[in-house]
């Protein structure tokens, strides 16, 4: 999300971690396409261990096929970039009225506050994965082989201190989610993130899932994590790896990272990689987009790892009234989303990043965006099959 670009860009914030002590493993061999000089750090192997019972171990994925793209600039750490950057010629783009009011929604005002009850599709369970949508981006998953994974968990609002400063001067708040279970938290194997914005990462939710699960995140996450016996796994694009019997691969998405600004003090825009996952288990795969503009590099998942059984695509925060263009640029609006289904091949889509549980940063109502994409759909005479969940709701693919 853009919190950094708009209202709250001169927030000034205090949220630096303490310098960390980290046993790291580099698996690497960079196959690296930039135009930048690389560090030196990123092109040998390094392994730095430092003694401490609660170290974090962490584990970079580098390999030779992945792909790491940098800024041409001097900032230290070096910034990262994404693989299709400058103007964008949009597919298509909604023409008014984009938010005709739908039967298959009902809403306590107009596309506020609503539920989808519209016919739901028929699905005979095939992938062996079940889904459930936490709010905004936040899903848990079960694969057959009985992972409990959960993607971008963020239970309450934003981590700290944007809450706070959020409290004193007002600003984006929801409406909490329904959350996992004690007994299901304590049980999920591993925590998938996208990228490092607030709305995806909160440490908090990190302190209650604890350090028995197995982390995977962008390069450059890990030092966002306290020092406390965490595994984290930083994966570079296109890097893979394995989870019992899944596998787990990071991939592309166009946007960009920021956490910390304190003007002409302090910034780390881009300094963490972002991207989207795609999960696989005996040739089934789940594709979670993670926040992402659409560009070229759908159609590069695609060919690197074949069609998708379920695509879970954002479609909001793609509007603001006076930066439209950099909004679209950073978000799908829900044709973009379509196009992007589509050229994945998605036998289904399941839309998120709207509803009742959502910041809405972009958005005219907390259901403009899915009432979008059931227009464009229709309009698009689309192929590719909806499954539209409330907050909560669960299902089986
Ligand atoms: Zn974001």
């Amino acid at each position: 999300m853009s919190y950094g670009n708009g209202l709250w860009h001169s927030f000034v914030l205090f949220c630096f971690d303490p310098s960390l002590r980290q046993r790291t493993t580099e698996i690497t061999a960079i196959n690296i396409i930039t135009d930048t000089k690389l560090p030196i750090s990123l092109v040998f192997s390094l392994i730095f261990i430092v003694g401490c019972a609660s170290s974090n171990k962490v584990t970079r994925l580098t390999p030779a096929d992945a792909i790491i793209k940098y800024k041409t600039s001097s900032a230290q750490p070096a910034r990262y970039e994404n693989l299709y950057p400058g103007k964008k010629d949009y597919p298509l783009t909604c023409q008014a009225p984009c938010y005709p009011p739908s039967p298959a929604l009902a809403c306590a005002t107009p596309a506020e506050s609503c539920r989808f009850v519209g016919r739901q599709l028929a699905i005979e369970p095939t992938t062996g994965f079940t889904l459930r949508w936490l709010g905004h981006a936040s899903f848990y998953l079960q694969s057959a082989d009985g992972s409990r994974l959960l993607l971008d968990p963020v239970s309450q609002q934003f981590d700290w201190p944007v809450d706070w400063a959020f409290t004193l001067a007002g600003g984006f708040f929801r409406p909490e989610p329904p959350w996992l279970s004690a007994n299901e938290l304590a049980e999920v194997d591993a925590v998938l993130y996208s990228h490092i914005h607030y709305d995806h990462f909160n440490k908090a939710d990190i302190k209650k899932i604890g350090n028995q699960a197995q982390y995977f995140v962008p390069l450059g996450f890990a030092q966002h994590f306290a020092n406390d016996g965490y595994d984290i796994t930083e994966m570079a694009w296109f890097a893979n790896t394995k989870l019992a019997e899944l596998t787990l691969s990071f991939v592309p998405s166009h946007h960009f990272s920021s956490r910390v600004l304190v003007p002409y003090i302090y910034e780390d825009n881009d300094a963490t990689l972002w991207g989207g996952w795609v999960i696989e288990q005996q040739g089934k795969r789940v594709f979670f987009a993670g926040d992402t503009g659409y560009s070229k590099h759908f159609k590069d998942i695609q060919q690197r790892y074949g069609d998708m059984d379920i695509c879970l695509m954002p479609i909001a925060s793609y509007y603001h009234k006076e930066n439209s263009n950099w909004y679209r640029y950073v978000h799908t609006t829900p044709e973009d989303a379509l196009v992007a289904a589509q050229e994945l091949n998605c036998k289904v889509m399941i839309p998120w990043g709207y509803g009742n549980n959502s910041w809405q940063m972009g958005d005219h109502s907390s259901h403009s965006a899915l009432l979008r994409l059931l227009k464009m759909h229709k309009t698009m005479q689309s192929q590719v099959p909806l499954y539209i969940l409330n907050e909560g709701e669960a299902v089986r693919l």
